[in-house]
Formats: structure tokens, sequence, C-alpha cells
């Protein structure tokens, strides 16, 4: 129900402020002397999702464009949801239902995701981990009821049933199987930024530059503006809804921030955000945001959410050796970045 009424919600701000570019995302991405000439909405992933074309391409030409983008997106939809089932589709509810059971036949982009998401459980040491779905789970269910936090005990069982070698990814038959009937998958932290970044790759196939994705706040752009320069991205103030804690200059990359702002209950006068903290099974406590540069859309998503749950010594490590660039916003207000992040900012508050 309140999937349903977000998704509502982010409807009506789409069509009552078509200009409004971050309707439910936590950056705004701005054309200052552009504006672009083809513009397209669509809701997946539970938010909304922007085309933008300032390529001066014909109607035609963007409209097609444009339905092949929402097609794309929709099928990591319908392939990433963990909530409901589709007939015809084995998609990841049908997997984590699955649990414990025989090995399934998926979708082969099903397959290829589940591989690049356990290589960057590897690569982030396990901080972004897909089977954390037992915990994630519990928190879930906890922000849906919005009067208590889960106890040290669920959290400890749970925890116990978040194993990456718990995910049977059988390559050559096109199956998968957790081996476990406890553990389950939640892509909150890749699926989005994948899907975004698939979409992307084929913009760029079809020849289109001077594109600008922007799904549910990850956005992802395609070349320059026709006059060869960037777009002003702005960076949410975690504390201000309104507010702008840094502009910066980006042409073809991404740009992706985990917050502190985006889903949280609060119990007891204390917040609780839905990024969690492996070591902890706590939302980590770090930073208020992080936000990360790269071109892939798919390793900045997951890579926002797994820096969000390390130091930003670690994480300035990882960084570099993924050529990310990274901006971490900490709790009391103060912001350090990648020195490669300095070149790009515009503005900083
Ligand atoms: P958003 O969904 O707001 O874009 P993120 O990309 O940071 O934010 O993803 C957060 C989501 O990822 C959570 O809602 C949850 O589903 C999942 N998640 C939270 N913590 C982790 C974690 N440590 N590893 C993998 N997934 C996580
Ligand atoms: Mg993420």
């Amino acid at each position: 129900m309140r999937g349903f009424l977000r998704r509502f919600i982010c409807l009506a701000l789409a069509i009552l402020f078509p200009l409004c570019l971050c309707a439910c995302g936590e950056q705004a991405e701005e054309a200052k002397s552009i504006t672009p000439q083809g513009k397209a909405y669509f809701t997946y992933f539970d938010t909304v999702s922007y085309v933008y074309s300032y390529a001066g391409d014909s109607a035609e030409s963007f409209n097609s464009l444009s339905a092949d983008v929402s097609h794309i997106l929709s099928e990591y939809n319908i392939l990433f949801d963990i909530y409901h089932e589709y007939s015809g589709v084995n998609n990841l509810c049908t997997v984590n239902k699955n649990a414990g059971g025989a090995p399934l036949e998926v979708d082969e982009k099903l397959i290829s995701f589940l591989l690049d998401a356990v290589e960057l459980y590897n690569t982030t040491k396990g901080e972004m981990n897909i089977m954390l779905g037992s915990v994630l789970s519990l928190w879930h269910e906890c922000r849906e009821d919005g009067t208590r936090i889960p106890t040290e005990e669920e959290l400890l069982e749970a925890s116990g049933h978040t194993g990456i070698s718990l995910l049977e990814i059988d390559e050559e038959n096109c199956t998968v199987r957790i081996a476990d009937e406890k553990a389950s998958i939640d892509v909150g932290a890749f699926g989005k930024g994948y899907a975004t970044e698939k979409a992307a790759e084929y913009l760029e196939s079809a020849g289109a530059e001077s594109y600008v994705l922007n799904v549910g706040g990850n956005i992802r752009i395609i070349g320059s503006k026709p006059d060869g320069s960037g777009w002003s991205t702005k960076i949410r103030d975690p504390f201000d809804e309104a507010g702008c804690a840094a502009a910066l200059l980006l042409s073809n990359t991404s740009c992706v921030t985990s917050g502190i702002y985006e889903r949280y209950f609060t119990v007891d006068g204390i917040k609780y955000h839905h990024i969690i903290d492996k070591d902890t099974l706590y939302p980590s406590a770090y930073y208020a945001s992080v936000t990360v540069i790269c071109k892939n859309s798919g390793l900045a998503d997951a890579l926002s959410t797994a820096l969000f749950c390390m130091s930003s010594e670690e994480g300035s490590a990882l960084a570099e050796k993924l050529g990310a660039e990274v901006l971490w916003i900490y709790p009391d207000g103060s912001k350090e970045y990648t020195p490669g992040l300095s070149e790009l900012i515009l503005e900083i508050n």
C-alpha cells in the first residue's frame, strides 16, 4: 500500500512539475543555459525515472529511444522485484520464495546481474551484500510498522543466513538456487543503478549523445551538452530537503548518492535509516550521505552503499582503485572528497 502511495505521489509530482528533475531523487540535475528538447518519465523501481535529450534530435527519434529505455527499465524492474511475482517469469521474488529448494531456471539477464553482484561483494569486502535479505527484511518490516526496531536476538539469528556462498549460480544451465531457506536476496543497493547502466549502454550503442537519465536520483549522463560542456549537477543537502550541499560539473558519467534521508523511520526519537552495516547489523553511523561519481551507474550505486558502511580511509583506497570520485558528508555536516572531485566542483556549501 505504501509503495502504491509513494508511486502515486511520485506520479502526481511528475505531472505537476515536469520541469523539476529531482521530484523523488536525492540530486537535481539542471541545465542552466539550455533546456532539453525531449523529456519523458516513467515509474519503475518504486520511483520516478526521467529521460532527457539535449541533442536536438527529432521527436520521432527521441520517442523511439525513450520507449526503448522504458522497456529496458521495465524488464529489470520485473526481474529485480522481490515483493511481487509476474506470470511466466522467474524473478527475484520467485528465487527468494524457492530458497532451500531445487535450482530455478531464470533469464540470463538475471544470471549476469547476480554474477556482477557477487563480484561487487568481493570488491567491497562484503559491505555491499545482496544476500543480506534476512537482516534487511527485519528492518523493512519495522520501518513499515514504525513502532519498534528489530531485537538483538532477531538480528543475530538473521545474520546467520547472509553468506554470499548461499547463492548458487549455475551460468551454464542458467539456474539460481539459495541454499538456505531462511536466506534471501535484496538488490536495493545495486539493482536500480545496474538497470540504469543497461539503459545508458543501449542509448550509447544507438548513437545517442547529450542524453541524461535520472532513475530515482540515480543520474547517468550520456556524452556532454551539444556545445561540449557538462551539466551542473546538484548534490542534495542531507539535512535540508531543499538545500544544495554541492554542485558538480559532470559529463559522460554517473552520479549516485546514498543518504540517511532517503528511507527512514523514528522510534523513541531516534532515526533509523535504510543502509545497514553488516558488522553492527544496525544503520551505518559513519555519514549523512555518500556520493559516488564514476561512469558505470551500477558500480556507482553499489559503491555508494558500500562506502557508506566504511571509513573514508578505506573508502578512498577502494574508490581510487576503481577510478571513482567521492563526496562524503558527515553527520556533523563536514565534508571530505577525493582529489579528483575537487576538479568537478562548481559550488560547495
Ligand atoms: P537508495 O535505495 O536510496 O538508492 P542505496 O543504493 O544505498 O539507496 O540502497 C539502499 C538499499 O539497499 C536498502 O533499502 C536495502 O534494500 C539495501 N541495503 C541496505 N544496506 C545494504 C548493504 N549493506 N548491502 C546491500 N544492500 C543493502
Ligand atoms: Mg546504492
